[in-house]
């Protein structure tokens, strides 16, 4: 272990630590959703929305 550094050094000379980042929207993020099919990525629970599918009109596309 190694001993803890005055605050002021920590501040100068952060730790590497790597956050994970989602690659649609750039912004630090802890999920991120993926389609099934595709694997392709579509989004971080920063910049995916979910809504009720009843208030939806897509979701009901025999009514448009
Ligand atoms: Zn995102």
């Amino acid at each position: 272990m190694r001993p803890l550094k005055p605050l002021k050094d920590y501040m100068l000379d952060p730790p590497d630590v790597i956050y994970p980042r989602c690659p649609v929207c750039g912004d630090e993020c802890e999920k991120v959703y993926r389609l099934e099919k595709t694997a392709e990525i579509i989004g971080c629970d920063n910049c995916v929305l979910e809504y009720d599918a009843n208030d939806i009109p897509e979701c009901y596309p025999e009514k448009g």
